[in-house]
């Protein structure tokens, strides 16, 4: 609970939300402006204490605005609170509650989750309320130190609503695209290997399965190839971890070179990977395997490491066979894998029915 709890508040802390603070400085543009079109709007109406408020809030949300530009964004939000809390009392205890001033105070609400700790936006929240809740019935029980005209009162609480409005679709647009780049960045997490961009073995698991259920209702055939680098230790040992992973980035490039854009690739394990070929039996699968072994030969790794390596592959193939889950599959393009090895790697092994060794450079 308490891990949990101070992981939500590392989460939500300003630094964890840089695009917040971009779109809070936005807002302080926005705000400022309207409160300079405010101070020609309340001279108009005859109000000049709420005309010179305005000018006040304008240097405020300046004041802001460069603060955010600092990366000060107590200092910020300090001067955006006193703000708004200070201009919609001002205005609603002036010209009173149907100006409409007191909804800029609710834009905060979902804008605290966002942009504080749960403590502290919870804390905030109660004061938020405490003031907006204080203000209504103040206004209940007071008549407006300075009315102005009802058409005068129309014009101004349309003008507050509309630009409530604007400001939050704005920021409802802003936090929807805030959440499906997290739950998009979480699934590419949750599917792809961090060093190839390949599938991880789970989700290429999933879609196997997905793939073998589509076998079995309509016979339409997959292939499997299980493919693992030669003596892959010996070129860590060798040249160091930065230069196997480039291999192993080299060989990705190739596989995805190689095979169909429908073929789905994965890394498997450490140093293996595997494709599923649907509407491919086991006889194409090998000829892709053989293309991938052809065109690692050709491979250029003095460009992709700065140095002059060998490296070659063993695979495995086998295709989805009746009655048969996708272990049973699996396993005997493992087996097939093992026999390439054995056999002296650098070779490609059928792990069909009838086991059978095929093609090989040495
Ligand atoms: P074989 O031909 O029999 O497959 O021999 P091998 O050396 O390739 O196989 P082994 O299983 O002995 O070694 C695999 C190595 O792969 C061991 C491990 O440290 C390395 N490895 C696993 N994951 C990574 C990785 O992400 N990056 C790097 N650079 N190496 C990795
Ligand atoms: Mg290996
Ligand atoms: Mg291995």
């Amino acid at each position: 609970m308490e891990s949990m709890s101070s992981s939500a508040v590392r989460e939500t802390s300003p630094e964890r939300r840089p695009q917040f603070w971009q779109v809070a400085r936005r807002c302080c543009q926005i705000a400022g402006s309207i409160d300079v079109a405010f101070f020609f709007l309340f001279h108009l109406l005859g109000s000049p204490i709420l005309a010179w408020v305005n000018v006040v809030s304008v240097a405020m949300y300046v004041a802001a605005y460069h603060a955010l530009g600092r990366r000060r964004n107590r200092l910020a939000v300090g001067l955006i609170w006193t703000e708004v809390l200070v201009h919609a009392g001002l205005g609603t205890v002036l010209i009173g509650w149907e100006s409409g001033f007191h909804y800029y105070l609710l834009m905060f609400i979902p804008a605290l989750f966002v942009s504080a700790s749960l403590r502290g936006a919870v804390i905030a929240l109660l004061v938020l309320w405490g003031y907006y809740v204080g203000l209504d019935v103040l206004m209940w029980t007071i008549e407006p130190l300075q009315p102005v005209t009802p058409g005068a009162l129309l014009a101004v609480h349309l003008f507050n609503l509309s630009v409530v409005f604007a400001m939050f679709s704005y920021l409802s647009f802003f936090y929807l695209s805030m959440v499906t780049s997290a739950s998009r960045k979480l699934r590419q997490l949750a599917t792809t290997d961090p060093l190839t961009g390949l599938l991880n073995r789970r989700h290429m698991t999933d879609l196997a399965e997905k793939e073998l259920a589509r076998f079995c209702r309509t016979g339409r055939p997959a292939g499997v190839i299980l493919l693992d680098v030669d003596h892959f230790k010996s070129i860590n040992d060798q040249f160091g971890h930065d230069v196997g992973d480039k291999v192993l980035l080299g060989i990705t490039e190739v596989l995805l070179a190689q095979l169909r854009k429908q073929d789905q690739i994965a890394r498997w394990g450490g140093e293996e990977y595997l494709a599923l070929l649907p509407e491919a039996d086991i006889g194409i699968a090998r000829e892709s395997a053989e293309r991938i072994r052809a065109a690692l030969r050709n491979y250029d790794w003095r460009k992709a490491t700065g140095l002059d390596l060998t490296v070659t592959i063993s695979a495995g193939v086998s295709e989805f066979g009746p009655g048969e889950d996708l272990r049973a599959t699996i396993t005997r393009a493992d087996r097939a894998l093992y026999r390439a090895k054995a056999e002296g790697r650098n070779r490609v092994a059928m792990g069909g029915v009838v086991p059978e060794l095929a093609g090989s450079d040495s």
